[in-house]
């Protein structure tokens, strides 16, 4: 049974909770972030997808080549780090058009930065849909503060133009909702980032597991920038600073057990698999 491990590839300025905190020049720390990376995914001999950040590229084109060299998957995690909250439908194809000329191809997938998928940025998909994509990995099926649509479906599935959290079999989307664990009433985000640092490895494993169970595979992601031992850190406000910076250090060693425990694979690789079937099977 494989898994689907995502790298959202950005600098450690991109987070919502530190753009525009930055006065003096930025310190570039994507080529450490990134080799520690491609190094954790080689010594486990595995393809994860690479949600990029678009102006990375421009200021570093090496990167696109490190990726592909290494034969994982490169996707699109917006131009800027712009949630698309901010954005509307002419500006996130400015955006698309952008990235494509800069990479030289087309990709399948996309995630919006910050999960800012819902209900309100639903005019994205059809721009995505226009633009050749063939999946969205962005609905985060939880509720936090910062983003989150806690009705969601968990397992991947054919998304409504109309309404994300309904299915519609005639859509040619597919949606890769991010891992949560679902206990009766209440759904934990234990996907990435912020809260895969938080909560256990264990509760994450048996997250896991309870999908796998049921023929599904778990959508996991992570940052470079947590991997690098030497990412600025600011000064925020105490929520802020916790949830940006909480057991940085702790993020390469869960993720050791995790791809130790269980089989993971890129989107690209795991929709090929199962272009005949219903993504669960
Ligand atoms: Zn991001």
């Amino acid at each position: 049974m494989f898994n689907l491990l995502t790298v959202d590839l950005e600098e450690w300025y991109h987070p919502e909770y530190v753009k525009n905190k930055t006065l003096f020049r930025k310190e570039e720390r994507i080529q450490h972030s990134l080799k520690k990376t491609l190094d954790l995914l080689n010594q486990h001999n595995l393809k994860a997808t690479f949600f990029v950040v678009g102006e990375l590229v421009e200021k570093h084109p090496e990167i696109i080549e490190s990726i592909r060299e290494d034969d994982h998957e490169i996707a699109f995690h917006g131009y800027c780090h712009e949630p698309l909250w901010n954005l509307d439908a002419e500006a996130l194809c400015a955006e698309i058009k952008k990235f494509n000329s800069l990479i030289g191809e087309k990709c399948a997938g996309f995630r919006a930065p910050s999960f800012s998928l819902d209900n309100k940025t639903k005019w994205a998909l059809k721009v995505l849909e226009n633009s050749g994509y063939q999946y969205d990995s962005s609905l985060f099926p939880a509720k936090t503060p910062l983003y989150g649509v806690w009705n969601a479906p968990t397992t991947p599935y054919k998304l409504s133009h109309d309404n994300v959290t309904k299915k519609d079999e005639n859509a040619k989307l597919w949606e890769f909702p991010l891992l949560v664990y679902k206990l009766k009433f209440i759904r934990v985000p234990v996907a990435g980032g912020f809260y895969m640092r938080f909560f256990s490895v264990n509760l994450v494993a048996k997250a896991i597991k309870k999908l796998n169970q049921q023929g599904v595979p778990a959508i996991i992601f992570f940052h470079n920038w947590e991997l690098d031992p030497q990412t600025p850190r600011l000064k925020l406000g105490l929520y802020r600073y916790f949830v940006t910076y909480h057991k940085l250090k702790e993020t390469s060693k869960k993720l050791e057990h995790l791809l130790s425990e269980f089989q993971f694979t890129s989107i690209k690789e795991y929709m090929k698999s199962h272009a005949r079937t219903n993504m669960t099977q």
